[in-house]
C-alpha cells in the first residue's frame, strides 16, 4: 500500500515531507512530539501545543510522507529515483530540500559517508554510474558543477578563487547560464564524490542564535549527463539531461533567530528566493497560470530550464517533531502544500 501511494511518477511536481527524529536536546528539555506521520495515507497531523487536549489536529496530505524511521534509500528509491531515471533519458530535473534550519535538509541531500546514511546526492552518483556501467551501446559523459547562491550572489564552489562572483547570462540558443562556471568531467563514483567533497569544504556557513552552523545560502549541485548512441541510420544521436540537487537556505523567519543589521538584510534576500521559488512551483502546479515568475530571483532564473516543461521536480520539505518548532513546522507545511 505504501508503495502504491507513492507511485505517482508521471506527475511533474512531487512534494514529499520528511520528519526527523526528536533530538536528545529536545527530549532533555521535555518538548512534546506534536507531529503524527501516516505513511499509508501520505498524511501528517500536527497538534497545536497551546490547544486544549483533544482539539482537532491540522492535517496535511502530500505525495508521500517519511517518518522518523524512514531510511535514506527509501526516500531515494520511491521519491528521487524516477526523476534521475528521466535525467538519464535526456530530461532535466530538480530535487530540493526545503525547511527550517536543523530539520534535516543537509542530512537528506548529503547525509554522511556510511552507505546506509548516504543522502540523495551520493545515492544519485551510485544510481547514475551503475546505470552507465551496465549500458551496452551508449557512451556517457558526466559533468559536474557546484554553486552557491548567497545574498543573490553566485559563487563557484569548485573554483579555487571561490570569492569571485559569477554572472547569470542569457542567450537565445542555450537559455540562461552561469558565465565562467567550472564543469568537471567525472568518470567514476569516487571521482564525483571527491568533487562533491571539495565543494562542500568551501560552502559558506553563518552563525545564528538558533543553530550554530545554520546555512544561509542555497547550494546547487548540478550533474549534466550526455549520452550518445549510434542509431540504426548509422548516425550518432546525443541526448543531454541535467540534474539539479539543491540544499536550500533555512526557511526560518528572522524574528526567531534575533537577526539584526547585516543578518536581517541577508535574511530578506534569502526569503526573496524562497518565496520566488514557491511562486514558480505553485504556478507550475496550478497549470492554468500564463505567467511563471522565473525572473524574480537568481535561483529561479538559474533553474528555469529544469522547472516546468518536460522537467520533473521533487521537493522534500523537512520538519522537526518537537512542540518548540510548531509555528515553523506549520509555515513549512503550508509552503509545501501550496507547491502541490
Ligand atoms: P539542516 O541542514 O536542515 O539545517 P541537518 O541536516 O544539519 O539540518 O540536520 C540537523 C541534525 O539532525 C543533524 O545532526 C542530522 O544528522 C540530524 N538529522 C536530520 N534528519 C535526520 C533523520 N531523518 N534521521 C536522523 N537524523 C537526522
Ligand atoms: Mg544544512
Amino acid at each position: 500500500l505504501r508503495r502504491m501511494s507513492m507511485a505517482k511518477n508521471s506527475e511533474t511536481v512531487k512534494v514529499v515531507v520528511r520528519c526527523r527524529p526528536m533530538q536528545k536536546k529536545e527530549e532533555a528539555m521535555n518538548h512534546e512530539k506534536i507531529v503524527e506521520v501516516d505513511v499509508n495515507l501520505g498524511q501528517l497531523r500536527v497538534r497545536n501545543p497551546r490547544a486544549q487536549p483533544g482539539a482537532i489536529m491540522k492535517t496535511f496530505t502530500f505525495d508521500a510522507v517519511y517518518d522518523t524511521a524512514s531510511s535514506q534509500i527509501d526516500l531515494y528509491d520511491y521519491t528521487c529515483k524516477p526523476l534521475v531515471d528521466s535525467v538519464l533519458l535526456g530530461f532535466n530535473g530538480t530535487i530540493f530540500a526545503y525547511g527550517q534550519t536543523g530539520t534535516g535538509k543537509t542530512y537528506t541531500m548529503q547525509g554522511s559517508p556510511e552507505p546506509e546514511k548516504r543522502g540523495v546526492i551520493p545515492n544519485s552518483f551510485h544510481h547514475i554510474f551503475t546505470h552507465i556501467s551496465r549500458s551496452q551501446n551508449q557512451r556517457y559523459l558526466v559533468r559536474v558543477s557546484y554553486i552557491e547562491i548567497y545574498q543573490e550572489e553566485i559563487r563557484d564552489l569548485l573554483c579555487k578563487d571561490n570569492n569571485k562572483k559569477l554572472e547569470l547570462k542569457e542567450n537565445p540558443d542555450s537559455g540562461v547560464y552561469v558565465k565562467d562556471l567550472l564543469s568537471v568531467v567525472t568518470k567514476s563514483i569516487q571521482e564525483i564524490e571527491h568533487v562533491m567533497d571539495l565543494g562542500n569544504q568551501s560552502r559558506s556557513v553563518g552563525f545564528t542564535k538558533m543553530n550554530e552552523r545554520s546555512s544561509r545560502s542555497h547550494a546547487i549541485f548540478i550533474v549534466t549527463i550526455e549520452c550518445s548512441e549510434t542509431g540504426l541510420d548509422g548516425e550518432d544521436h546525443i541526448r543531454v539531461g541535467k540534474l539539479n540537487m539543491v540544499d536550500l537556505a533555512g526557511s526560518e523567519r528572522q524574528s526567531k533567530t534575533g537577526a539584526k543589521g547585516k543578518r536581517f538584510k541577508e535574511a530578506a534576500k534569502i526569503n526573496l528566493s524562497l518565496s520566488a521559488l514557491g511562486n514558480v512551483i505553485s504556478a507550475l502546479v496550478d497549470g492554468t497560470s500564463t505567467h511563471v515568475p522565473y525572473r524574480d530571483s537568481k535561483l529561479t532564473r538559474l533553474l528555469q530550464d529544469s522547472l516546468g516543461g518536460n522537467s520533473k521536480t521533487v521537493m522534500v520539505a523537512t520538519i522537526g517533531p518537537a512542540s518548540c518548532n510548531y509555528e515553523e513546522t506549520i509555515t513549512t507545511l503550508r509552503y509545501a502544500n501550496r507547491a502541490k
